[in-house]
């Protein structure tokens, strides 16, 4: 009978040291390739070495005779099985928690229709950056532009191919930027970028350089229902740098803001410093 108690108690063991390996597995799915993936490799060998141990034990074990003392071996057994397999389920919890984070923040800062950064992500981003380049006396710049006649768009060929040309608008863009510059939209069909480490001479570089990749681009060359040949659109971008007048989030945002206004009353597809 005790013999019995002894061998369900590793027996069931195994079964839950199994379920801990599946637990292992769906963790291992859910991570990226890397350090913390080759850790969960490594936790599921010792696992394994764990059921071959348990497997030993009652293939010595089998037909001794067992007083009630030496079920505290087949009881650890059971008990260290149990503690594998909640220490993964908690693991497994933590990770999917934290890719709902993940998932969430990611939906916090993203403009759903481009990809990008949206309004929110910027105004933090731009504090951060502000409150550097005053600590450290960097320099920072901002564009804002804005698509002219843009309404145009919308009117001559529907609202989806106004969309579809603010998505191409943000993918391209992005692919002028560094890896530091952060573009978002500000609004309907306006986008701001953040340069930091950008004064005022470069800044308006990229402005042009900008402006003149965005009036040279054929948009909605896929897009069914647009004639040959494609779309051509063209931008207006008013420039503004940090420094003793621009010296706060919405003061430089409003000069940005004013320039972009001029660069509109001056005729438009042109870059506006004030
Ligand atoms: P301007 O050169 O003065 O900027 O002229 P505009 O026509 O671009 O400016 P206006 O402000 O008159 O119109 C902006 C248009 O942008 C109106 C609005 O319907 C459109 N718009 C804003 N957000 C979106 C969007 O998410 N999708 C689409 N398709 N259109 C949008
Ligand atoms: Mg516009
Ligand atoms: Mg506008």
């Amino acid at each position: 009978m005790l013999s019995i108690v002894s061998h369900s108690l590793v027996l069931v063991g195994i079964v839950i040291l199994i379920v801990s390996l599946v637990v292992v597995r769906k963790i291992i799915r859910r991570l990226p390739a890397g350090r913390s993936r080759k850790s969960w490799y490594a936790m599921a060998g010792l696992i394994a070495l764990f059921v071959v141990g348990y497997l030993g034990y009652i293939v010595i074990f089998w037909n001794q005779q067992i007083a009630i003392i030496d079920l505290i071996v087949p009881g650890i057994f059971f008990f260290g099985a149990c503690f594998v397999w909640f220490s993964t389920f908690i693991a497994l919890q933590t990770t999917l928690d934290v890719m709902r984070i993940s998932d969430l923040e990611h939906e916090t800062f993203t403009d759903p229709l481009t990809g990008i950064y949206n309004r929110r992500f910027m105004e933090q981003r731009l504090a951060e950056e502000i409150s550097k380049a005053r600590r450290y006396s960097f320099q920072l710049s901002v564009l804002l532009f804005d698509l002219d006649h843009f309404k145009r768009v919308n009117d001559e060929h529907g609202h989806q191919a106004g969309d579809q040309v603010l998505i191409e608008i943000s993918a391209l863009v992005n692919g002028q930027l560094r890896d530091s510059d952060i573009l978002s939209r500000y609004g309907g069909e306006e986008f701001l970028i953040i340069t930091p480490n950008t004064g005022p001479a470069e800044a308006a570089l990229l402005a042009e350089r900008l402006r003149a990749r965005i009036e040279a681009h054929g948009f909605l060359r896929d897009y069914e229902g647009i004639q040959k040949p494609e779309l051509q659109l063209t931008v207006s971008i008013g420039l503004a740098s940090f420094g003793d007048s621009n010296d706060n989030e919405e003061i430089l945002i409003g000069s940005a803001d004013r320039n972009l206004y001029q660069a509109k009353n001056e005729g438009r597809n042109r870059v506006a410093a004030g």
